[in-house]
């Protein structure tokens, strides 16, 4: 891990720690370690103010950047931007705790893993459903055909070929 990003406590001046950050490989390593099928599109910066009260760091920030990445529905290209002001207290762990944790203890001392924090910002402002656009049509579940670019003949007689599974449980039901 980098040093830089690998702070201990009582390096960081009692009136705080202001940085600002456009190293990508902060969301390129991990992107890359676990294999998501994210490309940034535009630059992420991250601006945090950083300050020590005891054993927590309080930490204010803002982080922006565009991942590149595909549409769960209709799987083309959709771009993901984030925008994220971000007010966090962490706190190291507690013995017995689950939580993680980006306060460490090293040989006695506590060091803040700020890369570690970023990347967790990082995931949690990606939606769960990335669209390329709130309406996408995606793609019709028969022939594969993506409903936004033109149609197909498929959900003529069955109506909405999107409905089509919910049709086949009623006629079961019936009969
Ligand atoms: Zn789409
Ligand atoms: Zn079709």
């Amino acid at each position: 891990m980098e040093q830089i990003y690998f702070i201990r406590l009582k390096d960081i001046p009692s009136k705080g720690l202001n940085l600002a950050i456009d190293d990508q490989n902060i969301w390129l390593d991990p992107i890359r370690e676990y294999e998501l099928p994210y490309e940034i599109k535009e630059d992420f910066c991250v601006e945090v103010f950083i300050q020590v009260e005891g054993d927590c760091c309080i930490l204010k920030g803002l982080l922006t950047g565009t991942i590149e990445t595909l549409c769960d529905r209709c799987l083309e290209k959709a771009e993901v931007k984030i925008e994220d002001f971000f007010r966090i207290i962490e706190r190291p762990k507690d013995r017995d705790s689950l939580d993680i944790s980006f306060i460490v203890e090293q040989n006695g001392e506590l060091y803040l893993d700020l890369k570690g924090l970023l990347w967790e910002r990082f995931v949690l402002n990606i939606p769960q459903k990335i669209l390329c656009k709130e309406d996408c049509m995606g793609l019709c579940p028969i022939c594969g055909t993506n409903l936004n670019i033109s149609r197909c003949n498929c959900g003529k007689d069955l109506g909405d070929p999107r409905l089509a599974i919910f049709r086949k449980i009623k006629i079961l039901s019936e009969g």
